[in-house]
Formats: structure tokens, sequence, C-alpha cells
């Protein structure tokens, strides 16, 4: 434990410079989604104020955020006129136009973490080549310019193969899985055909998915939140819990990955570090995102800060926070619209009904403005004392099931 502690806060030491007066600065979030939103409601106790940049009129940032322009983070104009009101900006997607940001950091705008990471991130077969030249273990991977191409990954890597879009993917919408030679084509056309720009990933057959929200403030010093292990339906975060229930030299592997890949990156803030554990106890990096992510959502209630705190407060210049668990066990669930509009509403709203009834039990609702199947709508985590308890909780409370005797 000794070790965890002197790898949590390398470099912690150099204390930060910053003055609270920057505090008055406006940090600007491209993005106003739920990640955005819980930004807001993390800078809020600090008196920190965040203005975001999202097309949509009542995105769930929007909503409460201290300024929301309309406007698209991939339109050129509207991210310069957002910029001249903010003192930094940063992102809570990584979809985003980064030529402007390159621009305007080359205009001495403070962005962080820097375009530069933006960019390696946002096109993911350029993300793998440079996790690969960095010596961050990962599946193999292709580039895939043809339907031939795709053969070829097929002969080298083996079916099932992963069919993966490299640009523009979330929750799995940009991937494709072909079990066969003869399915190549399907699968392809599935996801916009090869002109929408493909690669091909190496099956990872693992155990587990195992999760790190690694924070870097200004400084360049690293902490990292504790290993969670994430499950999946239909690509789609499903659950995470916290911590992961994996041996303490597991742990310190998975730690050490994604530390490394953050550590090839450049500015500051939190990047969520998504991994794959497989039987043999190797890990592989399977993506990194620039920003609070998903897996990270336990850190409210779970952690002594919050990954949407430490987000500002690396953004900032501003201490960092211990992310060490404050409870024994966390588990996570994701809202997703189970049906479109008032019925899907019904039924989310019975979910989080039963959670409000259970202890230990956090609601979020992210007021999207329309309910929509397969989206992520909102989420609860329940903390206990133990993964046994915190996972009962949570099965009474999505499944109905067992008895509610926690
Ligand atoms: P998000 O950004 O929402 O996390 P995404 O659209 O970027 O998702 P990935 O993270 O690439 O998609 O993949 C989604 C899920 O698909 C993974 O969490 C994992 O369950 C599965 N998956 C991805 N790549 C592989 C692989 N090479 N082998 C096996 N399963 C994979
Ligand atoms: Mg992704
Ligand atoms: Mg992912």
């Amino acid at each position: 434990q000794e070790e965890d502690v002197e790898m949590n806060s390398r470099g912690c030491e150099t204390l930060c410079t910053t003055t609270w007066g920057l505090c008055d600065t406006v940090i600007g979030v491209l993005g106003g989604g739920q990640l955005g939103r819980m930004l807001c409601q993390a800078a809020s106790p600090m008196g920190v104020r965040v203005s975001v940049l999202d097309p949509l009129p009542d995105c769930p940032a929007g909503k409460i955020a201290y300024h929301h322009q309309v406007g698209s983070f991939k339109d050129m104009e509207a991210v310069r006129e957002f910029a001249k009101g903010c003192g930094a900006l940063t992102v809570e997607i990584e979809h985003v136009n980064v030529e402007t940001l390159e621009a305007l950091a080359r205009e001495n705008v403070d962005i962080e973490p820097k375009p530069f990471t933006i960019r390696i991130i946002q096109d993911k077969y350029i993300q793998k080549m440079h996790f690969k030249q960095h010596g961050v273990s990962l599946p193999e991977f292709m580039k895939i310019d043809s339907e031939e191409d795709a053969e070829e990954a097929g002969k080298l890597f083996g079916y099932p193969l992963m069919l993966k879009s490299r640009r523009d993917a979330y929750d799995g919408r940009g991937n494709a899985v072909a079990q066969s030679r003869e399915a190549l084509s399907l699968a392809i056309s599935s996801l916009g055909g090869i002109e929408r720009g493909l690669y091909a990933e190496k099956w990872a057959p693992f155990v587990k998915e195992l999760a790190v929200m690694v924070a870097r403030g200004r400084n360049g010093c690293i902490r990292s939140f504790p290993v969670v292990e994430t499950t999946h339906v239909s690509n789609i975060c499903n659950t995470v819990e916290a911590p992961a229930r994996i041996a303490p030299e597991v742990a310190k592997l998975a730690m050490q990955v994604a530390e490394r890949a953050v550590g090839s990156l450049t500015g500051a803030g939190m990047f969520g570090v998504e991994l794959f554990l497989l039987e043999d106890g190797n890990v592989l990096l399977n993506e990194v995102a620039p920003r609070p992510h998903n897996s990270g959502h336990y850190t409210i209630e779970a952690c002594c800060v919050s990954q949407y705190e430490q987000h500002l407060r690396c953004v900032l210049g501003l201490p960092l926070g211990d992310p060490s668990m404050k409870v024994p066990a966390s588990l996570m669930y994701n809202i997703l619209g189970e049906a479109d509009g008032e019925e899907g509403f019904t039924i989310a709203h019975e979910t989080m009904r039963r959670a409000m009834s259970v202890p230990g039990a956090s609601v979020h609702w992210y007021e999207k403005p329309e309910i929509r199947k397969q989206r992520k709508m909102g989420h609860i985590t329940v903390v206990g004392p133990s993964s046994e308890v915190v996972r009962a909780r949570m099965d009474w409370i999505i499944n109905t099931k067992g008895i509610q005797d926690y």
C-alpha cells in the first residue's frame, strides 16, 4: 500500500502556484452533455464558473451552466467566439474542431488538455499508433482501406474480428464484429463503408474490462483513482464497480499501463483509460478519453474528490484532491432509454424511485431533451460496506430481484 501512495503522489510535492484569484476565470467546456453538466455541478461549491458550448438549446449542461453558448463545438466561428469569453478551455467530448483549438493555442489561449492530445485521440487508429510507439500494450490492429485489407486482417488476427470506425465513435456506435470472412462485407457496410475510415483490431478475449481515471495537474503530477471493473452490454457501458475485484498485482499493472498511456500525452486534466484484463493476467489498453469518463461517475459519491472536481482543479492549476475511496465499495449503473418518449421516461422514473428507497443510493438524471432507446439518460451509484451489499442493493433496484434486506 505504501507503494500505492508513492505511485499516487508522484511529483505532487511541487505545490501549484495558482492563486485563488484564477478561479474568477470562466472555464469554457466544449460540449454540454452529462459530463459537462457534472463539471458544472462540481464547479459550484468551489465558486468556479463554467460556460458550455453545445448546439442543443436544452442540453444537460446548458440548464445549470454559468453561461451556455448555443453553437457547435465542431464549428470554427462558434469555437472562436466562445473562447473570447473564457479564461481557459477544456472539453467534455473529443469530437471537437481541433484545428481551431490548435490555432487558438498558438494565439496563447489556455487549453487543457493540449489540442495535440485531442488530435491524437480523436482518430482511434492514430491513437493506437501513438500508444504502440510509446510501448503501451494493446491488441494488434491495422488500417483498413479496402475490403481486401479487411480480409488480410482476418487472416492475420483471426475471427471474431473487431472492425472500428476511426472517428466519431462512442457507445459502440462505430464498432462492428465480423464472425467470419463472409461477414466482413456486411460489417463494413454497417459502419458506413470503407469511406468512413476504418481499422481492424484483433479480438481481445478479456476476462474483465477495467478502467482507471488518471488525473494530471499542470505541473505534470499524476494522481490515479482506484482501478474499477466495467461491464458493457451491446458495447455500451452498463455497470462500474469500485474497487475492481482483482489481485493487487493486477491492479498495479493496470495502473502502470494507464499511467504510461497518459504520460505519453500532453496537457492537464482527467483521462479515462479503458483496459482489457486477459486470462493470463496481462493488461491491454482499449482506448483513452481526454476528459472525465463514464467509468468515473462513481467518484462523486465514493471518493474524497470527484473526477469532475479533479478535472477543474487540474485545468485551473489548483492542488489536486485525494482520489482514494472514502467508502469500502460502490457500484454504478447507467440508466439507458428503454423506449422512446413518454414510455421511456416512465420506466426510468420507476427505477429512480426504487433507488431512492435504498440506503447508499444516489440518483443522477441528466435532463436530456428527449428520451431515446439505448441513450444514456442518467445513472445510479450505490455505495456500501462491501461488494456483496452494493450488488444486492443494485440488483433490487434494477431487477427488483431478491428481498429488500440490505
Ligand atoms: P466508448 O467511447 O463509449 O467507451 P467506443 O464506441 O469508443 O465506446 P470501444 O471502447 O472501442 O467503443 O468499444 C466498446 C466495447 O466493445 C468495449 O468496452 C469492449 O467491451 C468491446 N471491445 C472493443 N474492442 C474490442 C476488442 N478488440 N476485442 C473485444 N472486445 C472489444
Ligand atoms: Mg470511445
Ligand atoms: Mg470505449
